[in-house]
């Protein structure tokens, strides 16, 4: 289930609360997935982060 995302902040899906801690992340082609789990409903979702790009890639 993905995280609703208003004003940059990821919300539960479920609860529709701004209130989780994150078990997990991973680097993906778009970002950082973020893994999280809800504190009201202990449920869990998922949210990217799109990273800015801090190395000038190069392109030949
Ligand atoms: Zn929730």
């Amino acid at each position: 289930m993905n995280a609703i995302i208003k004003d940059n902040k990821a919300y539960c899906p479920f609860c529709n609360e701004y209130d989780y801690r994150v078990t997990d992340c991973k680097q993906i082609e778009l970002g950082t997935q973020m893994q999280v789990i809800c504190r009201k409903c202990n449920r869990e979702f998922e949210y990217i982060v799109k990273l800015r790009i801090e190395n000038a890639v190069r392109f030949v």
